[in-house]
């Protein structure tokens, strides 16, 4: 395809509808917010600016930034928090040009702190209503298990979670990896398959490729979120490939929390180039420095990618979401006809 301009790339990123399936939305706690979310509700935080806390945003690993991504949700205490929260996020999702969003929270994280399933649960789902009328955004809630807890506490949040099913379109599995491998979560993923939710989970990020095996035999998941070391195992590609499991990375994070050591080391490419499903995400994009449309620019920029790529990596986050195949179906010919007007 041509070659128009140095932004071609961004500006075939900004025309093509997009999903976005891998994002916590603690994580798109801006400062400013965390800052206003404090004053409003009386808590005390541990900064003295938003410079002060931008400047705690340096990550050597994954355990460095969950210490202060815990912190941080100590500001969200009532429905409205959780609400404007999420309506920020999708406002920024709007501007990148995206379509639909299937997000992640983390009850424990709000429910040991003392603040009810229901007041998070609520807030993000007015918000995610309110998107769906006001911005047009689709969405799924993804309702994630800490896997640093036990599996007990897991059961009871998925029991705490019975009246907000109707309303939940799955689980996932976050937070500190190593050590915690899916495993461990094998009766409550069984119990969430018999309730019909679809199934996600991180592995793969900093674990190491059986995590990713564990995930789909064990957990039996429908998508793995990260998913990066399981490149390290041929036989495992092979599968992703053939059985067209959908990878949720997260190319500004991996950065952020060095599971790479630069951008033009991401496995996107490879993992195109390998035939994997690979889509683009923000993680924790109020900490790793980006959202949606700043890791697609980022990755395509640094790995020089081809518009074919670039499209690709759109069409691939709608064959990867739980939407019906009939939206699917109409988001991918949105695409395809941006496409066939770029080339
Ligand atoms: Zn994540």
């Amino acid at each position: 395809m041509p070659d128009p301009s140095p932004n071609w790339r961004h500006a075939l990123i900004d025309a093509l509808p997009k999903a976005e399936l891998h994002l916590h939305i603690e994580g798109s706690l801006e400062p400013e917010m965390l800052f206003a979310l404090a004053r409003r509700n009386g808590v005390a935080i541990p900064f003295a600016s938003v410079e002060a806390v931008r400047a705690a945003y340096s990550f050597t690993n994954l355990q460095d930034f969950l210490d202060i991504y815990y912190q941080g949700m100590g500001v969200l205490l009532t429905r409205q928090d959780f609400f404007d929260l999420t309506l920020a996020y999708l406002t920024r999702a709007k501007a990148d040009n995206v379509r639909h969003v299937e997000i992640f929270f983390d009850p424990q994280g709000h429910t040991e702190r003392g603040v009810a399933f229901g007041t998070a649960a609520d807030g993000i789902l007015d918000a995610l209503a309110e998107g769906e009328a006001r911005l047009g955004i689709t969405s799924g809630l993804i309702l994630c298990f800490l896997r640093h807890l036990d599996e007990e506490s897991a059961l009871a949040t998925l029991n705490e979670a019975g009246p907000w099913l109707g309303r939940i379109a799955g689980v996932g599995l976050d937070s500190s990896e190593l050590g915690h491998p899916p495993a461990k979560f094998a009766r409550v993923f069984a119990a969430a398959r018999g309730l019909g939710l679809k199934l996600v989970a991180h592995a793969g990020e900093e674990g190491p490729p059986p995590y990713v095996t564990e995930a789909l035999d064990v957990l039996g998941v429908d998508r793995i979120d990260h998913g990066n070391r399981a490149l390290e195992d041929p036989a495992l590609v092979a599968r992703i490939v053939s059985e067209a499991i959908t990878l949720t990375v997260c190319p500004l994070s991996n950065l952020k929390l060095c599971v790479i050591p630069g951008l033009a080391l991401s496995p996107v490419k490879r993992m195109l180039d390998l035939g994997i499903r690979a889509t683009i995400n923000s993680d924790d994009p109020a900490y790793f420095g980006g959202y949606v449309g700043a890791n697609y620019r980022a990755v395509a920029d640094a790995l020089e990618l081809s518009a074919d790529e670039i499209v690709t990596l759109a069409r691939n986050s709608f064959a990867g979401s739980f939407l019906s195949e009939e939206a699917r179906a109409r988001h991918i010919a949105e695409i395809e006809a941006i496409a066939a007007a770029f080339a």
